[in-house]
């Protein structure tokens, strides 16, 4: 391939470097291509003895690389603004990979309260156990994570946004501005298109792919992005934890990046006009998605974010048995724990996603027996609106 072939990558917009990720250099396919061998033949002993401590080899076992989860992971970090990535089996997978990988007995983490259920109970159930020890704060009071570090002892600082299941923000100014501390966010709502927590400071960005960079409810998928150092240390743990990433998932990922904007931009313009429809609607309390001028932090989300995915929530005002009753009456919308796919989902987190939580801990986020959680598809507004309504 001549240079000529090759556009300066500083000066493509995200939405472009997304359509090229992870093309195989030097070869004419457009699609990216799959390696599903999980070993390579070794040139010399000398050679196998390097590539088994490279935290860069490509072709030597597959949980320590693969080609196909490699193109991934560099298609993540051009997305990112990374100077690396590494890919897991899944998004706890590479979260409990930065926890477990990073923090040692007598360490402390700072973790916001809200939080995805299986975060909060790897933070809150398995981090004791270890010796670990977490505080919780309210990521959306401002100063809450500097305050709640302790100096010499603060390992990460964890956050999500726009996080489960109610869309709060995090000012990732203020998190970026943490020194001390591996600041971590977990953007997987976001995408990499909707917010580069790299750009403000912030250490290590983690996702669900799973979710919308997959984009079609067949990968299950994690990916790290950060710089070099972090990833290659994040690395060293990963290949002993085990949850390295399939190479048909890393596949999958890459096809996902593909149509990640316009699917994003059309789930996020669908979320808003749903959550107009349920703002005026007399059974719901009150809805949540940030590109909703209702939204606590709408101003954040418009300086922060390029564009917001398609989750949305709203408090039926029925409560708990009105959430189980809309969840079971709708027929377009499915009831599925997932978000980001093509089809819309309605989850009811207070019996699914946060069903390890007491209802105190529910509470305390701001969920309650009425609340619904909504990943808005790709099928036609007024079709998932009509459904919404009729249920309602
Ligand atoms: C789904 C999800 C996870 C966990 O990802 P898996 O791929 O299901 O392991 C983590 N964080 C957020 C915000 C999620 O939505």
């Amino acid at each position: 391939m001549s240079t000529s072939d090759n556009p300066n990558l500083a000066d493509l917009q995200p939405e472009t470097l997304a359509v090229r990720g992870g093309r195989p250099d030097g070869q004419l396919s457009m699609a990216p291509v799959l390696w599903a061998s999980t070993t390579y033949e070794m040139g010399t002993l000398e050679e196998g003895r390097q590539l088994a401590h490279s935290t860069q080899a490509k072709k030597f076992y597959s949980r320590h690389g693969n080609p196909t989860v490699n193109a991934f992971e560099s298609a993540v970090a051009e997305l990112e603004g990374a100077q690396a990535a590494r890919a897991y089996a899944s998004g706890m997978g590479a979260i409990a990979g930065i926890v477990l990988g990073l923090c040692s007995k007598g360490d402390h983490i700072v973790a916001q309260k809200q939080l995805y259920g299986g975060t909060m109970q790897l933070l809150a159930g398995v981090c004791p156990r270890f010796g670990i020890d977490v505080t919780f704060v309210d990521g959306t009071v401002p100063g809450a994570f500097s305050q709640a570090i302790i100096p010499g002892r603060t390992m990460l600082v964890f956050a999500e946004t726009p996080a489960n299941p109610l869309l709060d923000l995090i000012d990732l100014d203020e998190l970026g501005a943490i020194a001390g501390p591996i600041t971590v966010v977990d953007a997987t709502l976001a995408t990499p298109l909707g917010v580069r927590p790299l750009d403000y400071g912030v250490n290590l960005v983690v996702h669900s792919a799973t979710k919308a960079m997959a984009g079609h409810n067949d990968a299950t998928l994690g990916v790290v992005s950060g710089e070099r150092d972090l990833i290659d240390a994040l690395w060293g743990f990963a290949v002993l934890q085990g949850a390295c990433a399939s190479p048909f998932d890393a596949l999958n990922g890459l096809r996902g990046l593909r149509t990640l904007a316009p699917r994003l931009r059309q789930q996020g313009a669908t979320a808003v006009a749903v959550g107009r429809a349920l703002e005026s609607h007399p059974a719901v309390n009150w809805v949540r998605h940030p590109g909703l001028e209702s939204h606590p932090q709408f101003a954040l989300g418009q300086r922060q974010y390029r564009m917001h995915g398609g989750v949305l929530s709203f408090d039926l005002a029925g409560g708990l048995e009105a959430g189980s009753k809309f969840v079971s009456a709708v027929q377009l919308c499915r009831p599925a724990t997932s978000l980001g796919g093509p089809e819309t989902l309605v989850t009811h987190p207070a019996s699914t996603t946060h069903a390890g939580m007491t209802s105190e801990e529910l509470s305390d986020c701001g969920i309650t027996g009425g609340t619904v959680r909504l990943s808005c598809g790709l099928e036609h507004v007024d079709d998932i609106i009509a459904d919404i309504l009729r249920a309602l």
